[in-house]
């Protein structure tokens, strides 16, 4: 950078769309005094001059920099036929910051720049009122002293209250001009005694301090702060720019005002003017809460003609722009000035309604609506929420593990909560230290899950997510007694039948009832949605487990279920007996009625979900975690034979006192209590239930495994208990059958979980192979599926090609296969080092939320490839927590495969992010 480097350029010269070099409000206020609309007049200092000045050791401006100023504040004087610092027709500006990006923490803005004891009196004389005058120049003095020289609040603060209470003054528009004038000499003590200086009264010296200051704040505490939080680099903003403007003023008197403006309603998205304003009022007041502001409306009837120019300004910020805009303006005196624009941010229902309405104005394309939308804030309008006006504090925090809010009545077990919310039909909430699969009957009957323990992958938010229930997980403030149906949260409790709260979406739990606000699956949303699926190359589909999550995923938009997960079948309440009996039979007889009682209730399962996905492929996966884990606790057991054993000895107790009955009573009598005392209780029971459990508990004893997750699961288990998956497997072709017969057009698929080796698939083919013949012949017509794995194993990667052999399609489980690629087991790593992993960077994103490209994705892209070599046609897609993430969709969309699942809810937000995906790659 040389001496003839421009650090300096006016508004009318500025280029509009070079935001890093004039910073978001100065490159707007460029582009709006060149498209005409009404800006008072101005000029940029550079963001390269910012750091060309943090750059100099002893922090002067760089040659030319107050040069070129000077230039520009000569060409104002012109414009506006003012003079800077001239008494008799002062020139005022304001000094304003403005990055790239916008930015809390950067410099507040400088009003009425350039006043001092003789331009003072000039502006007076000018405008005719001294009211006025004092009332900016107290502003200034103070907005100057603050910001510029670093003279605290409180100390103006102080003064400004003796002065209104000298005055009897309610409110600062009850101050008198000699009240102000008062203020005003107060606080130029006030600067002068703070920074042992006379406040400056040379307007030059005055804008050279305020643009360094704004430099200076770029390297501010709070700004730098702010940057590494939001991971805000310096290719996205370096340095910020000076906005030096003429001042307008909207306190001028009843004909005057100041306010701010939406092109249209963010919170709804309706195409209307929105926003508040302020008459007699300058800057910040709208936004400072000092007097209350009106809505826009009423300008109409205030200010007819001012609101008629308001429409227009608003007609012309969207034409051009073609995006909502977030405005200032000022009137001052009858003339309408706009002084800053940006995009408006809104929520989700705002941007889909905007999205789909500017299409449709013609305003943007399908493509832009599309891409301006962040798909995850869809989840925002897919659950109930909190109403956003409720202001009661929480009580805990626990990690949002499945978003949505709901109220209901504590319950600390699942039977409780069984017969209160299902029985009872009362709202209740499930609150457990942690979840075990016997629980599930009390999900179904609760509203939301709370747990005291675990993390987001805990049996409690993996289940909770599945059924898009709120689940807040791992709330650790709380600790739960059930046995005195309480849970204790620091100071307080609430005890079973007390009402609570959870947010799912932020991870907080409230005492007493907050109301939420139930989520609508707006016309705009589908319209979007339905442009989305247009775009995309990726189909979405769905993990679900019941008809009733089958459902929701159509309503949702799934074209298919990638997942279905038997277990989650197993452990309904009333399949839950028989797979215990199943597990803990002692002869095959005893297995094999098990299994037949199972089957038509699997059958039944897969019959429902076929009909509901019709056409739709519904992808059923084969039992896959280890057996023990259907089965009672091994402690839990030991308890209850301990505590029936010593019932066994009451008993025989029992036993001897009916039997004692004929030395006490009359024979008559001594019968009628003898049946009475062996009615209570009958010896043999409790033999026969101490030698159920003591089976169950060698069952549990045998099972036992020192690491179930890559122990006895998935495959391994069926290959070697495979009367399972044989029975599973004809339920699958059976149901296909019937629903054939019916004249249902279905698309079965039968996917083998953990598989490493293509023995073992083709092991498991055989089976299938088996049932499909006997099936075909049976019912008489033929019965189609479809047959895959899972690659969920880093093997199944690497052997894919010889995998792609039997298995006509693939599904990574990117959930297990993160784990095995990085030999991180996910609860551990999530509860003890990932957390610091990511803050110090060692680890940017937690794998298990965000997929790792380099490692498990390469991993991913060489199975495709290879698979693909084998079998052409192989179908390709992901089901897992990754299923669901932008942009880890992108990255399944770049890698060639078919489809995503994820669950229910997020369907709506993979649709978005796989058009997205689709568009950042199609040449525009
Ligand atoms: P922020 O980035 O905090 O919005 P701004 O620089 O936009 O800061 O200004 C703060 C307030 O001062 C806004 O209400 C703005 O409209 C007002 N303001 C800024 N410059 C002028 C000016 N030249 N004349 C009148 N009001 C101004
Ligand atoms: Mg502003
Ligand atoms: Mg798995």
């Amino acid at each position: 950078m040389t001496e003839t480097t421009k650090w300096v350029f006016a508004f009318d010269e500025g280029d509009g769309k070079n935001k890093k070099l004039l910073g978001g409000k100065g490159a707007n206020l460029c582009e709006m005094t060149q498209i005409g609309l009404n800006v008072p007049p101005g000029f940029v200092i550079t963001t390269d001059a910012c750091l060309a000045y943090l750059d100099q050791p002893d922090h002067h401006l760089p040659t030319g920099v107050m040069d070129q100023v000077r230039d520009q504040m000569a060409a104002l004087e012109r414009k506006t036929g003012k003079g800077f610092g001239n008494p008799d027709n002062p020139l005022l500006v304001s000094v304003r910051s403005g990055s790239a990006m916008s930015m809390p923490g950067m410099m507040d803005t400088i009003l009425n720049l350039g006043l001092n004891e003789e331009t003072l009196q000039g502006e007076i004389k000018a405008t005719g009122d001294d009211r006025f005058g004092y009332d900016s120049y107290r502003r200034f003095i103070q907005l100057f002293g603050k910001v510029a020289l670093g003279v605290p609040d409180e100390a103006f603060d102080h003064e400004f209250n003796i002065v209104k209470e000298a005055a009897h003054a309610k409110q600062d528009v009850d101050l008198s001009a000699a009240d102000l004038k008062e203020m005003s000499e107060r606080f130029l003590r006030v600067v002068e005694e703070q920074t042992g200086k006379p406040f400056p009264s040379d307007p030059m010296v005055q804008l050279e301090i305020a643009v360094k200051a704004v430099f200076n704040s770029w390297m501010g505490r709070r700004a730098v702060d702010y940057r590494k939080q939001f991971h805000i680099t310096p290719e996205m903003a370096n340095g910020t720019a000076v906005n030096i403007c003429t001042m307008v003023f909207g306190n001028r008197g009843n004909d005057s005002a100041t306010g701010v403006g939406f092109t249209r309603n963010p919170g709804t998205g309706e195409n209307k003017l929105y926003g508040e304003y302020l008459i007699n009022a300058q800057g910040e007041d709208v936004v400072a809460g000092i007097r209350t502001p009106k809505p826009l409306d009423r300008l109409t009837v205030e200010m007819p003609k001012m609101a008629e120019e308001l429409a227009e300004l608003r007609a012309k910020l969207e034409s051009h722009y073609r995006e909502v805009q977030d405005f200032e303006f000022t009137i001052e005196r009858g003339v309408l000035y706009c002084l800053q624009t940006r995009n408006g941010k809104m929520n989700a229902h705002g941007m889909v309604r905007t999205s789909v309405e500017m299409e449709q104005e013609g305003l943007i394309s399908k493509e832009q609506a599309l891409q301006r939308i962040d798909p995850v804030s869809l989840e925002q309008m897919l659950f109930p929420r909190l109403d956003p006006s409720s202001k009661v504090e929480a009580v805990a925090q626990g990690l949002p593990a499945s978003p949505g809010a709901a109220a209901g009545v504590a319950v600390f077990d699942a039977d409780r909560a069984h017969q209160l919310g299902h029985d009872l039909g009362q709202k209740v909430i499930l609150v457990r230290e942690e979840t075990k699969p016997e629980d599930i009957h009390g999900f179904f009957a609760s509203e939301g899950i709370l747990t005291a323990r675990g993390g987001k992958t805990s049996h409690a938010a993996v289940v909770a997510r599945g059924m898009g229930k709120p689940c807040v997980a791992g709330a650790e403030g709380i600790s739960v007694d059930v046995s005195r149906r309480e849970a204790i949260v620091g100071a307080t409790s609430f005890k079973e039948g007390d009402t609570i709260t959870i947010d799912g979406s932020s991870g907080r739990v409230y005492l007493g009832e907050i109301p939420t606000v139930e989520p609508d699956f707006t016309p705009e949303l589908s319209t979007l949605l339905q442009w989305a699926d247009e775009m995309a190359r990726l189909k979405v589909m769905a993990n679900a487990d019941t008809p009733e999550d089958a459902r929701n995923a159509r309503k949702y938009g799934a074209v298919g279920i990638g997942l279905a997960r038997t277990e989650r079948m197993f452990n309904a309440t009333d399949r839950l007996p028989l797979v215990i009996e199943m597990i803990v039979a002692e002869t095959p007889e005893q297995r094999d009625a098990a299994l037949e009682a199972l089957l038509p209730l699997q059958r039944q399962d897969f019959r429902e979900l076929f009909e509901v996905m019709a056409p739709n492929p519904v992808t059923i996966r084969l039992l896959d975690p280890p057996i023990h884990e259907f089965l009672p606790d091994e402690h839990q057991l030991e308890q209850d034979l301990a505590d029936l054993r010593a019932l066994a000895g009451a008993t025989r107790g029992m036993t001897a006192l009916a039997g004692s009955m004929g030395l006490l009573h009359t024979p008559e009598k001594a019968r009628d209590e003898f049946d009475a005392v062996r009615r209570v209780m009958d010896p043999m029971m409790v033999e026969e239930a101490i030698a159920k459990k003591e089976a169950m508990l060698r069952k549990v004893r045998a099972l036992h495994e020192t690491n179930p997750m890559l122990g006895h699961r998935g495959v391994r288990l069926g290959i070697s208990f495979p009367d399972i998956y044989k029975m599973q497997v004809r339920a699958i072709l059976e149901a296909a059958a019937e629903c054939a017969q019916a004249g249902i057009d279905i698309q079965p698929q039968i996917k083998v979980p953990q598989v490493c080796t293509v023995q073992e698939l083709k092991r498991v083919k055989a089976y299938v192979d088996e049932a499909h013949a006997e099936v075909q012949a049976k019912h008489g017509q033929p019965v189609k599926f479809k047959f895959g794995t899972m690659v969920e194993v880093v093997r199944a990667c690497m052997r894919a090609e010889s995998l792609a052999e039997e298995a006509e399609f693939f599904s990574f489980g990117t959930n297990d296969l993160t784990q095995a690629v990085f030999s991180f087991s996910r609860e551990d790593a999530e509860n003890k080092f990932l957390p610091l992993y990511n803050q110090s960077d060692v680890l940017h994103d937690n794998p298990f939320e965000v997929l790792d490209e380099k490692g498990v994705g390469k991993l991913m892209q060489l199975a495709v490839d290879w698979g693909r070599a084998a079998r052409k046609d192989l179908h390709v897609g992901i089901c897992g927590e990754h299923g669901g993430h932008p942009a880890s969709i992108a990255f399944c969309d770049q890698a060639g495969l078919d489809y995503v699942s994820c669950s229910g809810p997020r369907v709506p937000v993979a649709r978005l992010a796989a058009a997205q995906a689709a568009l950042k790659h199609r040449p525009q």
